[in-house]
């Protein structure tokens, strides 16, 4: 569709992917992945935002503003929910829940999650599914964010060792995009080696930064273990000790990944978080040490006393308690994950949907109301989804409120004129 478009417009045919690069950035064009797609900004896409660094648009942020972004974030102490999605689905109510609360989002899929949203029928031998579903969220992601008006990140989650050929795959997509639009299709990537020794983990995230930072593209790092499940990945018997980062730890990781020019990143240093939600007493977090990471690392390049030199990203934040995040804040992390919470979200909003309506989902014809009477408009999956993603749009306002992330752009309440639905006789969308 690409090459299609760009010939169309008088530009070079775009490289298939694994063709050896010509360098041709003749072709560049600082259009977006949405004018090329025929859904050009208007409207809100002209947006500029009062209270934000100028670099900052609408759309999916990267490079310099995305860095800008961060830096705000710190610096006005509040940190930007990134959220697990696996379906256009969850990427719309995530811009819904960004826009309704006047906020930026990070939108991130796990390797699980691209896979999905490829389809679970699809052949992912070599992580191929894996790597098409990512780029396809992507896509859909740019073709959407700049409607919503609002300036989203988009992003990878955990990225383990055997995970690499599918970053790898999104790596090669992201130079494709470079070549015509001069900015990567992603915003960034989470490498997660923090199951290989120290060392390893070092010097794999130099060498993907060193291919990153030529597109301007931020890395995620993670240090020690982030207990629990999560797609997948069961770190619920670790050793305990690898659940608290020590800061020469990320002193070292910092010292590394500064070296590399033009290199951007953010570290999620385990403080005792853990994916997934336990019941209570059995987390222990200590924000501390981040804290006193900041402080050993300004000491460290001679800033002065309060300087926060790192990003600090917070996984597993899903049922912690509300004063650990707030002081996790105050410790310079400006990211922190939902998964968890969210998927109970959705499938609250459809649960309650089918205790709802439950006469009316158990044949197509008849239900209370006559023997005759129809049932479509009540089993129609979009019913059901659609109560998953209010459900959901609801629960991320708690996570902006939590976060500090809210009336962040400065724009007004946002008017849904939703011309198409309710449908006559439909339910109460
Ligand atoms: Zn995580």
């Amino acid at each position: 569709m690409l090459a299609t478009l760009s010939s169309s417009l008088g530009l070079a045919p775009i490289a298939p992917v694994h063709a050896p690069r010509t360098g041709a950035r003749a072709a560049l064009r600082m259009g977006t992945a949405a004018d090329d797609m025929g859904i050009p900004c208007e409207g809100d896409c002209a947006i500029t935002y009062s209270k934000l660094p100028d670099s900052v648009k609408p759309g999916v942020v990267t490079g310099q503003a995305l860095q800008d972004l961060l830096d705000y974030a710190k610096s006005e102490g509040f940190a930007i929910p990134a959220v697990n999605c696996i379906s256009s689905s969850s990427v719309n109510y995530c811009l819904e829940a960004a826009r309704a609360n006047d906020a930026p989002i990070m939108i991130q899929f796990s390797s699980g999650g691209s896979q999905f949203y490829a389809g679970k029928g699809l052949d992912n031998t070599d992580y191929r599914a894996a790597i098409a579903g990512a780029v396809s969220g992507a896509y859909h992601v740019r073709a959407m964010a700049e409607q919503y008006g609002i300036p989203v990140i988009l992003h990878t989650d955990h990225c383990a060792k055997k995970l690499l050929p599918w970053m790898d795959g999104m790596l090669d997509a992201s130079e494709r995009y470079f070549e015509v639009h001069g900015e990567p299709l992603f915003s960034s990537h989470m490498l997660d080696l923090s199951e290989e020794p120290m060392d390893e983990n070092v010097d794999i995230c130099v060498n993907y930064l060193e291919r990153m930072a030529k597109m301007d593209m931020l890395l995620e790092m993670e240090l020690g273990i982030t207990g629990g499940e999560e797609d997948g990945v069961n770190n619920e018997d670790v050793n305990p000790e690898d659940l608290y980062t020590k800061p020469e730890e990320v002193w070292q990781v910092y010292e590394a990944l500064s070296k590399v020019p033009n290199g951007r990143f953010t570290v999620a240093a385990a403080f005792g978080n853990v994916h997934g939600v336990y019941a209570p007493g059995n987390v222990r977090l200590d924000p501390e040490i981040l804290g006193n990471s900041q402080i050993y690392i300004a000491d460290k390049l001679g800033m002065d006393k309060g300087t926060q030199p790192v990003n600090f990203v917070f996984h597993g934040g899903s049922g912690s308690d509300i004063n650990d995040i707030k002081k996790a804040i105050t410790y310079g992390v400006i990211k922190m994950n939902i998964d968890t919470d969210t998927q109970w979200a959705y499938w609250k909003g459809i649960r309650d949907f089918e205790a709802q309506y439950r006469d009316y989902l158990q044949t197509q014809i008849g239900n209370p109301e006559g023997a005759e009477k129809p049932n479509k408009k009540y089993y129609d999956p979009r019913e059901a989804m659609r109560a998953g993603e209010k459900s959901t749009v609801d629960r991320l306002q708690q996570c902006f409120e939590d976060l500090n992330c809210v009336g962040v752009l400065g724009l007004q309440a946002p008017e849904v004129n939703n011309v198409l639905g309710p449908r006559r006789g439909g339910l109460p969308v």
